[in-house]
């Protein structure tokens, strides 16, 4: 495929991306959220958007579907990052991964106790690396979303998951109790792309650079 396919996904990644894009002189000819379409061309002849999963940006990065596109730290930690090359961080769609429990439960005691904890979570990766740094025996339970859902159902007794406001964990009666790290958007290209398209994604490159500082 000549020209740039850049991997997008819908939300709020999407409208903090739009400026950044502008700034390279990028600008898509669809509102994803508007349109059905998956593929979405651009003010440019030679570059294309296409529309995934949030969690499959860096799937299509990577086998070279896509040249380059924009995913969440927390994404890229799971994928692992395996032929992707990550020259920016955004600091976009900030947001922080943490612990949370129900408000009446001793999370910190649990923990000193060494009790065998269930946690729910779509990060599993990072939250298996984060609790075998601290020491804690944990079983870890795959959701795919409406992770607050499960300390109130008894499926777990804390959750891994996104926090930016509070207000969703607070809306279930959920409290944060740890931190694990702050969270931001990366621009991830494709490696190989990075050489063979070099003349066409350099300067793309630099202008987001240059709109972030
Ligand atoms: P899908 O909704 O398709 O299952 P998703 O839930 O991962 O995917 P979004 O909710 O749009 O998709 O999140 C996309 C990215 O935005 C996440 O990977 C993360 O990096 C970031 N993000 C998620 N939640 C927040 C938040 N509360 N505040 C800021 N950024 C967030
Ligand atoms: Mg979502």
């Amino acid at each position: 495929m000549s020209g740039i396919t850049i991997a997008l996904s819908k939300g709020r990644i999407f409208e903090e991306t739009l400026p950044l894009l502008a700034a390279a002189g990028i600008v898509p000819a669809e509102d994803p959220e508007k349109s059905r379409k998956l593929i979405i061309g651009t003010n440019r002849d030679d570059v294309r958007v296409v529309i995934v999963r949030a969690s499959d940006v860096p799937t299509y990065v990577q086998y070279g579907a896509a040249d380059m596109g924009i995913a969440g730290k927390d994404v890229l930690l799971e994928h692992g990052g395996v032929g992707l090359y990550q020259p920016l961080d955004l600091n976009i769609a900030k947001c922080r991964m943490c612990v949370a429990a129900p408000a009446g439960f001793d999370y910190a005691a649990a923990v000193r106790q060494g009790a065998r904890l269930r946690i729910a979570t779509k990060y599993i990766a990072v939250a298996r690396e984060h609790f075998a740094a601290k020491g804690v025996h944990v079983d870890l339970i795959k959701l795919y979303g409406s992770m607050e859902l499960a300390p109130l159902a008894g499926l777990a007794e804390a959750i891994v998951d996104l926090v930016s406001s509070g207000s969703t964990l607070k809306a279930n009666n959920l409290v944060e109790v740890e931190e694990i790290m702050s969270i931001s958007s990366r621009l991830v290209v494709n490696q190989a792309a990075l050489k063979v398209k070099r003349e066409l994604l350099q300067p793309v490159i630099a202008a987001i650079e240059a709109a972030i500082r």
